[in-house]
């Protein structure tokens, strides 16, 4: 195996590290939004603050500029057309500048979706919003009852002459209150088999009877919502694919880069800055020095990070090759989730109680508070797109041809 870049690669990689020193706003240079930054565009668009709002836009209209707000996406669709070890090295980079995607689920789901089963009214509709940075989306999937069984899923739409009205309500929204649009999962046959009585359909966001009420999680962050629907029109030409058969449409996710590669690039990040600030200016609060067991911790972290670059670069290669990966990508998600969670957890311990100052701003805080931050951040990781658990029945069953339990 050749883990070099390739010369045509090489190339690649240095167009887009330069690209990102000279167009990433500071604000996202800057670290400042440490374990927050991912989800930065869609927050700053709407916020408050107005340096915010055009940190935004001006990195919305540079990465469009460049074409490359879905990098993944055919060009016939205004994509960029990279193939998978392309955007496997784009990711790495926008993660290593620790640069914010822009179009959030509108270009991971919803545009490909609609590629694929959305009518061309839909399609010219929404597909250019996205690609100029215009909207963001929010995944209305989940409900109080339905989370893993998803198909188990209660709200309700009815048909009234050309509208469903819908009645139901969905919970853990990312991003519903800074969203334009939200794609929604509702029953509309209540008999047939749960799997088979569920339709797709987009709703806008100022539609009457649409409310979203914030979840502020133990992070203190806002990050997910409770949304109602209350006798919520939707026109039927709202609806993709058709009736009843909603279930198949919202599992279609096309086959772009699986590799999670943002994970072993980010916890890399956070190994270099630990260690920097234990040997620097946090060497008098850390304990490495005190504790041979933290010292052992780090290095054991370091060579899960080398593994997790190691599950990465086995579905980039497979996806090159033209193989789809399956429990491969289960693999990558349940070893990146718990290295996010064990990473924290070393950074915390490293620095004893210093850790325990929440409060970024705080002068004393290390690291901008950045260990305890993610460390009471990231018990969300493994319950996120799918449970641990969920992740490893799947290698139980399809990787490792074990019988369901
Ligand atoms: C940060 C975050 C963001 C999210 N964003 C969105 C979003 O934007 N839109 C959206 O629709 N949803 C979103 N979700 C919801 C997410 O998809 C669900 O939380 C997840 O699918 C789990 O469902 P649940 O919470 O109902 O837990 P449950 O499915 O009720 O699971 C409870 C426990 O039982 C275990 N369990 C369940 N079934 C099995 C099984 N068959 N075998 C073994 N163990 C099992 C689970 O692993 C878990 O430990 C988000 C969640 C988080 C944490």
């Amino acid at each position: 195996m050749d883990w070099n870049d390739s010369e045509d690669q090489a190339d690649f990689r240095a167009e887009v590290k330069s690209f990102l020193e000279e167009a990433v706003p500071d604000r996202y240079k800057s670290d400042e939004l440490g374990f927050a930054s991912g989800f930065a565009w869609g927050e700053d668009r709407k916020s408050d603050d107005p340096e915010a709002v055009a940190a935004a836009a001006e990195w919305a209209s540079a990465l469009g500029g460049k074409g490359w707000i879905a990098p993944q996406w055919p060009a016939e669709y205004g994509g960029a057309g990279l193939s998978p070890m392309e955007q496997f090295i784009f990711n790495m980079e926008m993660t290593d500048a620790n640069a914010p995607n822009v179009g959030g689920s509108g270009v991971s789901m919803l545009g490909p979706m609609l590629m694929v089963h959305g009518t061309d009214e839909q399609k010219a509709e929404h597909i250019p919003k996205i690609l100029a940075g215009e909207v963001a989306w929010a995944q209305g999937y989940s409900e109080p009852g339905s989370g893993s069984d998803l198909a188990s899923l209660q709200t309700r739409a009815i048909r009234d002459g050309d509208d469903y009205v819908i009645n139901g309500q969905k919970i853990w929204t990312s991003g519903a209150h800074t969203a334009d649009w939200f794609f929604v999962l509702v029953r509309t046959d209540p008999d047939a088999p749960k799997h088979r009585g569920i339709s797709f359909v987009l709703m806008d966001a100022k539609a009457p009877g649409l409310s979203v009420r914030p979840l502020v999680n133990m992070a203190w962050s806002h990050v997910f919502n409770e949304t109602f629907f209350e006798d919520v029109r939707v026109p039927v030409s709202n609806r993709v694919g058709e009736e009843n058969r909603g279930w198949y449409v919202g599992m279609t996710l096309l086959d772009y880069e699986r590799s999670n590669i943002t994970g072993a690039v980010s916890a890399r990040r956070t190994i270099d800055r630990l260690v920097k600030h234990a040997n620097g200016d946090g060497k008098e609060q850390s304990r490495l020095s005190e504790l041979g067991s933290i010292r052992h911790e780090i290095a054991d972290r370091y060579i899960e990070t080398e593994v997790m670059y190691n599950f990465s670069f086995r579905i980039i290669s497979m996806q090159d090759k033209g193989l789809i990966p399956n429990y491969e990508a289960s693999t990558s998600k349940l070893f990146n989730s718990e290295l996010t969670q064990r990473l924290a957890n070393t950074g915390v311990k490293t620095f004893g109680l210093h850790s325990n100052i929440w409060d970024k701003a705080d002068a004393r805080a290390l690291l901008k508070a950045s260990f305890i931050q993610s460390y009471v951040g990231s018990v969300a990781s493994t319950i996120a797109a799918g449970t641990s658990e969920i992740q490893r029945n799947i290698i139980a069953t399809r990787g490792l041809g074990l019988p369901r339990g």
